[in-house]
C-alpha cells in the first residue's frame, strides 16, 4: 500500500504541469491509506526508477 510520491520544487512543477518529466528533488514513499511517509530518498538512481 506504499506508493512513491515525487516531490518537486516550485519551478519544477511548471515542467510537470506541461507534461515534461523532470527529476524531483526527492521521492517519498507514502502509505496510500494514512498518508504516512515511511521512507524518502534523494538517490537519483532510485528516483529514476520510480518516476
Ligand atoms: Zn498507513
Amino acid at each position: 500500500m506504499v506508493s512513491p510520491v515525487p516531490q518537486y520544487t516550485g519551478l519544477d512543477w511548471v515542467w510537470v504541469l506541461l507534461g515534461i518529466t523532470t527529476m524531483p528533488f526527492e521521492v517519498q514513499f507514502r502509505c496510500r491509506r494514512c498518508q504516512q511517509v515511511f521512507d524518502k530518498t534523494r538517490d537519483p538512481a532510485v528516483m529514476r526508477r520510480v518516476i
